[in-house]
């Protein structure tokens, strides 16, 4: 084993944040010694933290709400998926330069495509919520070709502007029964606070996968509505945590993890509480 290499998730909060673990099973894998912390910044010191960071010799780190268009305006370069996100999940430190990268979405589709088995090309696909987390996915789900991406959003301006600058279709929740969906994508927090998003129950007739971007112990809430409604899979966001976090360490190490034993095994671990 070589150095010890520093990396860090930052965030508000942090605290139940998997990514010390993840990070350290696939550092194992390598025979690689990391150190990996949570860091809760407080709102407003995201770039002195960044800074304090450098100086202290972390190789890198991990971005979290709310801070992941801080970390893509802070960067000195940005890759093509940051940039069209205008958004960074991932910071690389070298020298006095700080790189961005977004594996949010590439994590996604990786998650989707090959864990699942659910080719994205052609596809009708609703996605739910207009945040953070559909900024980032939407460049790697685009670059699949599907046929139609659609997106539902609370504030509804929120999700027009979103579609208009991805070359997407807005709709209202109301309008989510009036078409058949291939995917339907849960991007809003609504199964942490143990709710389904407003969809129409009859948009999931016919849906192949309804994946919800918030894992849990049990079947979330957007999961069982999702099944009652008729799709035909489904599944939590787990599989993405981990392939984002593996498209990171690839980002900072130029390896790339196997995940499926981690996702095995973070199941596990999560499942126990
Ligand atoms: P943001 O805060 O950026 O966006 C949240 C979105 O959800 C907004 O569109 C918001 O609508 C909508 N929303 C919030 N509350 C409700 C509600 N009660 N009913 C309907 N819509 C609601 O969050 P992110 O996009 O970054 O993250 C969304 C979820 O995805 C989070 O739970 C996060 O933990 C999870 N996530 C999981 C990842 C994984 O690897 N599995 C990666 C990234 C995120 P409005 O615009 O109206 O406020």
């Amino acid at each position: 084993m070589g150095k010890t290499s520093k990396y860090a998730v930052v965030g508000n909060p942090v605290n139940h944040s998997l990514s010390p673990e993840i990070h350290e099973l696939f550092a194992k894998q390598f025979n690689e010694s990391i150190s990996y912390t949570k860091i809760e910044v407080p709102l407003g010191e995201f770039d002195a933290c960044i800074e304090d960071l450098m100086n202290n010799e972390y190789s890198g780190v991990n971005v979290t709400i709310p801070f992941k268009a801080d970390a893509y305006k802070y960067a000195s370069k940005a890759s093509s998926y940051a940039r069209q996100a205008r958004a960074a999940n991932t910071l690389k430190f070298q020298g006095n330069k700080i790189f961005a990268e977004n594996t949010d979405g590439p994590g996604f589709v990786s998650d989707v495509q090959e864990r699942l088995g659910f080719p994205l090309q052609d596809k009708t696909i609703l996605i739910l919520g207009a945040g953070g987390s559909v900024r980032g996915i939407l460049p790697a789900l685009l670059d699949c070709l599907p046929r139609k991406v659609s997106v539902a959003n609370r504030s509804v301006q929120r999700a027009s502007e979103l579609a208009d600058e991805f070359g997407i279709q807005s709709i209202l929740y109301d309008e989510t029964g009036s078409e058949q969906y291939d995917l339907i994508v849960n991007a809003t927090p609504t199964s942490l606070q143990a709710k389904a998003p407003l969809i129409d129950p009859s948009a999931f007739e016919g849906t192949g996968l309804a994946y919800d971007l918030v894992y849990a112990s049990e079947p979330t809430p957007f999961m069982v509505v999702a099944k009652k409604g008729g799709a035909k899979a489904v599944s939590d966001g787990l599989g993405m945590l981990v392939e984002q976090a593996a498209l990171s360490y690839k980002y900072w190490t130029d390896q790339m993890p196997e995940t499926q034993p981690i996702y095995e095994k973070i199941r596990k671990q999560i499942s126990k509480k």
